[in-house]
């Protein structure tokens, strides 16, 4: 071993005395703990599982054991082909998505991308666009960014030059949607998105990503204005998602 070999390891090993790796989910700190999360809280990364709706993704709470169409599927049938999620809006990734998105604390973008890593991306790698579900512009200067762009930075690290966050605006100030129902979300939406680039969308395939999928209003609303324009195909990709339990 030449002697910069060894002085390297000793600095790695000073370092990692003086700074021992943190967790940046639980604050824990010490062995066992890569891309930011530890080995507990990876255990506990609340992954989607099944059987689910084949078109909303929502999860049956039924015994049924496959996956098929659910009612509200088959009553309303969204302008979006499929939604999938990567993880239930759970424990960890539900304190590390409010942290990315109300304090813009970036200790939380490793972990969140070690999550993503574990998600299988290759259903969509067809899609010729990624667009962000974008926020109006005094949202988004108060936040400093947008979440919906970060995640889809993770979620296609590897096909970013697909990601145009510019295609698709919202163009007023929308009530909180928390306190509402469905219909109240769908009527406070009605017409809150804009395409900037018409053209360049047209018989694309398009893939929407947002934080978290609760009702699906928004993403709803969003694929509808695409639609309008001749897109050729909506999928929704979230990180999170709320689990139905009733
Ligand atoms: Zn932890
Ligand atoms: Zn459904």
């Amino acid at each position: 071993m030449v002697l910069a070999d060894i002085a390297q390891r000793w600095a790695r090993g000073a370092a990692e005395v003086m700074f021992p790796p943190q967790c940046h989910c639980c604050r824990r700190t010490g062995t066992g703990i890569s891309g930011g999360l530890c080995r507990l809280c990876f255990q506990k990364v609340p992954y989607i599982d099944g059987p689910l709706c084949s078109v909303c993704g929502r999860n049956f709470v039924s015994s049924q054991p496959t996956t098929h169409l659910c009612g509200e599927c088959l009553r309303r049938p969204p302008p979006y082909s499929r939604a999938s999620a990567v993880t239930y809006y759970e424990e960890p990734v539900r304190t590390l998505l409010h942290r990315l998105k109300y304090r813009y604390d970036t200790t939380a973008v490793g972990p969140l991308l070690k999550i993503a890593r574990s998600f299988d991306i290759s259903p969509f790698e067809s899609c010729d666009i990624i667009v962000p579900v974008p926020l109006y512009r005094h949202r988004l200067q108060d936040r400093g960014m947008n979440q919906a762009l970060v995640l889809a930075r993770l979620l296609f690290a590897d096909t970013r030059s697909r990601i145009m966050p510019g295609i698709l605006v919202k163009k007023q100030q929308t009530p909180s949607q928390t306190a509402c129902d469905a219909a109240g979300r769908r009527k406070n939406l009605r017409g809150a998105f804009a395409l900037i680039d018409r053209l360049s969308i047209r018989d694309k395939k398009i893939c929407l990503v947002d934080d978290i999928y609760t009702t699906g209003t928004t993403v709803a609303e969003c694929a509808q204005t695409m639609m309008q324009v001749n897109a050729a195909e909506i999928v929704v990709l979230t990180f999170a998602r709320v689990r139905e339990t009733r």
